[in-house]
């Protein structure tokens, strides 16, 4: 039988908290009608983004969770 693997950032308030998408520091959600956050773990938005930079590298979760990819709101989860 295949084991479920676990999600690469788990979708919990603690994470939701530290995720810096929704702060005053990402250019392309503050230029765009984005909302919520945690893309890593919640997956990419269904809106329409131009993309102007992105935060994820300098966020805890990132380095946490040793992610690698960026624009997990366009692109997806990681
Ligand atoms: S890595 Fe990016 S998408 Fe994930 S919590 Fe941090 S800022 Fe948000």
């Amino acid at each position: 039988m295949l084991k479920r693997n676990r999600p690469r950032v788990e979708d919990t308030p603690e994470n939701y908290a530290k995720c810096l998408c929704y702060t005053e520091r990402c250019p392309t959600y503050n230029r765009s009608s984005l909302t919520g956050g945690l893309f890593c773990a919640r997956g990419r938005s269904e809106k329409t983004i131009e993309k102007k930079g992105c935060v994820c590298p300098s966020c805890p979760v990132w380095g946490a969770c040793k992610l690698n990819g960026v624009f997990f709101c366009v692109y997806g989860a990681a």
